[in-house]
């Protein structure tokens, strides 16, 4: 029998085994655009599927790509960096070129310098040793900067094939839909999701007679807090429109909660401004200090949240790092929520974030 793909996810369909990616029942397997049932039912009813597919399972297949010829796109979710740019892609892909694309710009406010962001992505992607080409921001969603990138892709591949690679939920099935509709005229080729590790298999679209445009599985990277909230929480901290930051003058010993997810203490210094980037949708609670502790036991789940599930599973349980600040305009990064500036001499504060997506800082991104 001849082999299929389902048009969504890409993953080799299979009738025997309901849990494992591709599963269709026998009785579907005659329509001509087969989906497997986890995309059909996302298609049709918006509702996410759990397969089990190790980080082996990912890491193996997306591997292939080293021993292929072509050019790599890695596409990352600006708002997320830390959290989506991969760290092991050089040993992934090779010798082959990478181009860097920054998705999801339209989240960040109008007044983004887009120089300095790329200039600072290219900093980035260096000092996790990944030797970039050149680096696009784009929003798959709103179509902007797509055509550019289309021509660049062009450009830079040399007739070869592309590859597009990412973590889980950084835009890539956004982006190839968007691109596939621009070529094709075809919408909704793949299916897309909030939820992480939606993309399962590979996906070949051809360009030309001789190349294609290969869509990768989606890798897990267990610092994503996407992977440690249910899926309503998620939709509360993804943004969805142009970030308002969020500004507050704090004098020290007070304390600002982001939903339950994350906490920044002001330690010491003076009084000061802390420009909040998170999801418009995302609650910001201010209090003492002295109370904030109180404030968790008694709140969580309600005035502080999300997580909107109680207890508090152990990975979400909040974990303290603190930091001295001097001079330079500095973010605390809370990967996947999003960050706090801050500008001032001999600040102290102290970060708290689950343990798996372990707060960092850098110099200003805006
Ligand atoms: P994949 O897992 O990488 O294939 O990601 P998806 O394409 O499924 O997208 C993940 C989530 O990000 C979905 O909720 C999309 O609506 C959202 N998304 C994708 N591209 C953009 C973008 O350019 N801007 C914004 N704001 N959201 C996006």
């Amino acid at each position: 029998m001849e082999t299929l793909y389902c048009q969504g996810c890409g993953a080799e369909i299979q009738s025997t085994d309901p849990g494992e990616p591709g599963y269709t029942p026998k009785a579907s397997l005659q329509n001509e655009n087969v989906l497997c049932k986890r995309c059909f039912r996302l298609k049709h009813y918006n509702e996410i599927q759990d397969v089990s597919v190790s980080d082996d399972d990912f890491l193996r297949m997306v591997s292939s790509i080293r021993n292929a010829e072509g050019l790599v796109v890695h596409i990352i979710d600006i708002f997320d960096v830390n959290g989506s740019l991969l760290q092991g892609l050089p040993r992934i892909v090779g010798n082959n070129p990478i181009i860097l694309v920054g998705n999801k710009i339209d989240l960040l406010p109008k007044s983004t310098n887009e120089r300095k962001l790329i200039q600072w992505l290219r900093t980035s992607a260096k000092e996790a040793g990944i030797k970039v080409e050149d680096v696009f921001l784009i929003s798959s969603m709103k179509g902007y900067g797509l055509e550019e990138l289309a021509t660049e892709i062009e450009k830079y591949r040399k007739k070869k094939d592309v590859y597009i690679v990412g973590t889980t939920n950084v835009g890539k099935s956004t982006f190839i839909n968007k691109l596939i509709k621009q070529t094709t005229g075809y919408s909704n080729v793949i299916t897309t999701s909030y939820f992480p590790g939606t993309t399962l298999g590979f996906i070949e679209i051809p360009l030309d007679e001789q190349s294609s445009l290969i869509d990768t599985p989606g890798i897990v990277n267990k610092q994503q807090i996407a992977h440690y909230i249910s899926e309503k929480d998620l939709k509360v901290i993804t943004p969805k429109k142009e970030i308002k930051p969020r500004v507050y003058q704090l004098n020290s010993e007070q304390t600002l909660y982001f939903g339950g997810l994350a906490r920044l203490d002001f330690i010491k210094g003076e009084k000061t401004s802390f420009v909040c980037y998170f999801s418009n949708e995302l609650p910001i609670h201010r209090t003492k200090l002295e109370n904030a502790d109180e404030l968790y036991v008694n709140h969580i789940g309600e005035l502080l949240s999300p997580p909107s599930e109680t207890p508090v599973k152990k990975s979400l349980e909040l974990k303290k790092n603190s930091f001295k600040l001097n001079g330079e305009k500095t973010d605390i990064v809370f990967p996947g929520l999003g960050w706090v500036s801050v500008e001032g001499n001999e600040i102290t504060i102290t970060a708290h974030s689950p343990e798996k997506v372990a707060v960092s800082i850098r110099k200003s991104l805006l």
